[in-house]
């Protein structure tokens, strides 16, 4: 019994004909319509006839998010301006925006897309989805509408905020979906704690575009709002590659499926460029299929993440990674190791004795000439301060980095709330070598 909007292939090798014929369309279609992948090409020395296999993927040059600066305002254009209905454009909080352009047929694939993720949670024709994402010129809001109204669920188009708004829709329309960035499905859970709406609304499910949400937090939104653990949903995206909607976790909440009849997605290591081995971190980097406008061939996201082996219960032939692990301009290199800060992050969520905000330090000695490298954490809220727990977290989190990431460094354990927040992206790393 096939669920509706999933790929039409039936297994792997269907699969993997469906991804030659898009590559082998796309890199024509690039190459003919769009001036920047021509020069790309044929500096790299290749021709789209030069396509003839999956593996020839590897032949084809980059793109990266300067390309789109370059382009700007219409970068990797394609097809005719004419043929443009639509575009959308990032946030944008380095440089430029990024902008897309979009075709009618691109907007009906990503409806499709989007479609799809709502079947693979389980919705039903039935359900009546809340939308309490942004609407405008970014991809959330228009991604979840079509996506819902493709689907054929009925959608309630409220965007975000007005949390008053949002309790009094829940009661009086029976919201049975909320889709919302997991920060605000953690607000809307203590409200519904909070104004004891838990008898009188018949929420069942939430889906969560933008922003990844911890295991932690999901428990507390599950615990608070009643909805079951299993029945909250990540929405991967970026608007690059459409917006949200290019994958989903299932019920089993084995890893994301992503939706590999729409694009190849390869697993590089940053630094070489090379695909990683079986189960390793690397960045993603995408190729699309059928994407008309603004086509993506190799285009390096920078986000990190793993493929996660084997099937999943729920029988999809749709490939699924793991969630974003990091960016590879995280990364550093600290005596001939890749180091990326997500990794000493996980470290350090597992020690219960500190807080979640941490400094890494890197410095040389001058004498030796070494590089090393000092982690600071906070002693977590309401610990007194003691030597002894001092000495047991610096040991812990030595050791496990020892272990993880077969590097030495030292550990300064100061108290909670001592080291700097910020609402933006917060700096961890100094690197003070040189
Ligand atoms: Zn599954």
């Amino acid at each position: 019994m096939g669920r509706p909007f999933d790929a039409t292939v039936k297994n792997e090798k269907e699969l993997k004909a469906l991804q030659l014929e898009g590559l082998k369309w796309t890199v024509n279609h690039a190459y003919n319509g769009s001036d920047t992948y021509r020069k790309k090409f044929d500096e790299a020395g290749v021709k789209p006839k030069d396509i003839k296999t999956l593996d020839d993927i590897r032949k084809l040059p980059f793109t990266t998010s300067k390309d789109l600066q370059e382009g700007y305002p219409f970068p990797l254009l394609s097809v005719p301006m004419e043929k443009v209905i639509r575009i959308h454009a990032s946030s944008g909080t380095t440089g430029k925006r990024k902008v897309l352009c979009y075709t009618a047929k691109d907007v009906d694939d990503w409806a499709n897309m989007f479609a799809r993720c709502y079947s693979y949670a389980d919705c039903t024709v039935e359900d009546r989805v809340q939308i309490a994402v942004g609407y405008g010129v970014w991809t959330a809001g228009w991604g979840f509408q079509n996506g819902c109204e493709r689907f054929g669920a009925m959608s309630i188009p409220i965007g975000p905020g007005n949390t008053d708004m949002q309790c009094q829709f829940l009661e009086d329309f029976g919201t049975t979906v909320m889709t919302c960035t997991a920060s605000m499905g953690l607000l809307m859970s203590e409200e519904i704690e909070k104004r004891n709406l838990r008898g009188k609304i018949a929420l069942k499910k939430m889906i969560f575009g933008s922003e990844r949400s911890s295991d932690a937090m999901r428990k507390r939104i599950s615990e608070l709002s009643g909805v079951a653990y299993d029945q909250l949903f990540d929405i991967p995206g970026m608007t690059e590659l459409y917006g949200p909607g290019t994958g989903l976790d299932c019920r089993y909440h084995t890893g994301i499926h992503y939706w590999a009849d729409y694009y190849i997605l390869e697993l590089l290591n940053p630094e070489t460029l090379e695909p990683v081995s079986e189960g390793e971190v690397g960045e993603m980097v995408v190729t699309t299929l059928r994407k008309e406008a603004a086509p993506l061939i190799r285009y390096r996201t920078r986000d990190l993440t793993r493929l996660m082996p084997g099937e999943c219960p729920c029988g999809s032939v749709m490939p699924r990674h793991d969630r974003i692990l990091g960016r590879s301009d995280d990364m550093f290199i600290f005596r001939a190791v890749n180091i990326y800060p997500s990794h000493i992050d996980q470290i350090l969520s597992n020690i219960k004795e500190v807080g979640s905000e941490y400094q890494i330090i890197l410095y040389r000695k001058e004498k030796s000439g070494k590089d090393h490298m000092t982690i600071k954490v906070e002693r977590a809220q309401g610990l007194t301060p003691s030597h002894d727990l001092d000495k047991h977290i610096r040991k812990t989190i030595e050791h496990e980095v020892k272990k993880q990431i077969l590097v030495s460094c030292d550990v300064e354990v100061e108290d909670y709330g001592s080291l700097p927040r910020s609402e933006r992206k917060t700096k961890r790393v100094f690197d003070n070598r040189e």
